[in-house]
């Protein structure tokens, strides 16, 4: 008997017919003698459509009060789908309980949209799967220490089944979703993109930090912590697959770096566009300028990603970075009024419509030349790179937002990505 978790994302949830689908494959778990703890997502679209109805009340809520209401009604979603799941279990003849992330509970801390987990009670979850249950459990949301709900940020739903699998110490945390595993680069840009049976902890994190979705980055950070073993699979195989067949498909996430993996310079593309491009023009270059720029930025609360600072023409500067788009309008706000006057800035810019595109391998450690190829392959499809960035295992690059599909495609193709990696 194994303790395993599963996690369904919001299209495996889709509709009552798809939870009933749902339903059937825990029971078949349950039947070959595991215990299952259940981690689902609000039915798709759900999160949007909660989150829509917020926006028409209050366009650009920014205050902390404002976001503790927008937890509490994006948390809604995951309440529903647990409650339709345990009914659905129960059809099945299973025993199954349902609880929200506060009567776990799980704690978080207070950042509302992008709260963290901090500690996870499983005394509860355990005495139910002593006693036989079936035992599920809202993703995305947890409660701060102050009594209020708190949501994990866009996908978090992974991030909640592999905490709670961390926690509980699970023998498996599966993430089932609507494409076959992680593949090479997202499928619905480029359809040739391939399967990988196995990707490692780090690749899997870069691909995740640069924009796959496909797992929530702190989903892959606490996986990495607590060695919490994960697999990505699709929730569209026939509910009835043998279980050895099931649990060998989709994509492993390994820890140790194994021999084979060295094949593959590049394993991935990531992208996103998600981000926006910043510059403050005409700094003074001086000691200390770039923390006079940032500091601001980073007491805001505001992630910056990328960072360029161009070399200095009559002891002035400029500065370029991005952040998430979500945080676009406050980050030039402040620097329009509060840190170009301080600094005498000439002219702060800004650039929402850009996108970052990634390779991302192990493999790259050993092999020169792959930044300058994938610079190769962007210049012959006549795309402009507007910034850089380049870890031992990625190299980014910032582009127009308009040549992105474009810019994958091409990669994926360079890289031979849709090749099967050929055997040593
Ligand atoms: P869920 O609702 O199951 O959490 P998500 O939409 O959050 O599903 O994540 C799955 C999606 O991630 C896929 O439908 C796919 O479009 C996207 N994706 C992005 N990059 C990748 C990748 N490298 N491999 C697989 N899917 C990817
Ligand atoms: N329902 C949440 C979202 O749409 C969480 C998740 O799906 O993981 O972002
Ligand atoms: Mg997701």
């Amino acid at each position: 008997m194994a303790l395993i978790v599963h996690k369904y994302g919001g299209t495996s949830m889709g509709s009552t017919e798809r939870i009933r689908n749902v339903a059937l494959r825990v029971a078949k778990w349950v039947r070959a003698g595991h215990q299952l703890v259940v981690v689902p997502s609000a039915m798709s679209g759900e999160t949007n459509r909660l989150l829509g109805l917020a926006r028409e009340l209050a366009p650009t809520p920014t205050s902390a009060a404002a976001e503790r209401e927008l937890d509490a009604i994006a948390a809604t979603g995951e309440q529903v789908s647990v409650g339709l799941l345990a009914l659905a279990l129960q059809a099945q003849g299973l025993d199954a309980v349902s609880y929200a992330g506060w009567q776990v509970p799980i704690a978080t801390d207070s950042a509302f949209t992008k709260a963290r987990i901090e500690r996870i009670d499983d005394t509860r979850v355990r005495a139910d799967l002593a006693a036989g249950k079936v035992v599920i459990i809202t993703g995305f949301q947890g409660i701060d220490g102050q009594g209020n709900v708190t949501t994990l940020g866009r996908g978090g739903s992974d991030t909640s089944a592999v905490a709670v699998a961390a926690a509980m110490k699970a023998d498996e945390c599966l993430i089932y979703t609507d494409v076959d595993g992680v593949d090479t680069t997202d499928p619905r840009i480029v359809p040739e993109a391939r399967r990988l049976a196995s990707i490692s902890f780090e690749e899997m994190l870069e691909m995740a930090s640069l924009g796959s979705k496909v797992l929530q980055i702190r989903s892959v950070e606490f996986a990495g912590k607590y060695r919490v073993p994960l697999r990505v699979l699709s929730s569209f195989t026939p509910w009835d697959i043998a279980i050895d067949e099931e649990a060998r498909s989709g994509t492993l996430i390994t820890f140790e770096e194994d021999e084979k993996m060295e094949q593959a310079v590049v394993s991935g593309i990531a992208f996103n566009r998600d981000e926006a491009k910043i510059t403050v023009m005409g700094v003074p270059d001086r000691p200390g300028i770039a923390y006079q720029i940032l500091g601001p930025v980073a007491d805001a609360n505001i992630d910056i990603d990328m960072i360029i600072q161009n070399v200095s023409h009559d002891g002035k500067t400029d500065f370029s970075f991005t952040v998430h788009r979500n945080d676009y309008a406050k980050t030039l706000d402040l620097l329009k009024s509060k840190v170009a006057p301080a600094t005498n800035a000439a002219q702060v810019l800004g650039d929402p419509k850009i996108c970052k595109v990634s390779i991302v391998g192990i493999g790259m450690r050993s092999h020169v030349g792959v930044a300058s190829k994938m610079f190769r392959t962007l210049s012959e499809e006549g795309i402009n790179i507007q910034m850089i960035s380049t870890s031992e295992i990625k190299t980014s690059v910032v582009i127009d937002e308009k040549y992105m599909e474009l810019a994958v495609r091409a990669l994926h193709k360079a890289f031979e990505l849709e090749q099967p990696v050929p055997a040593a």
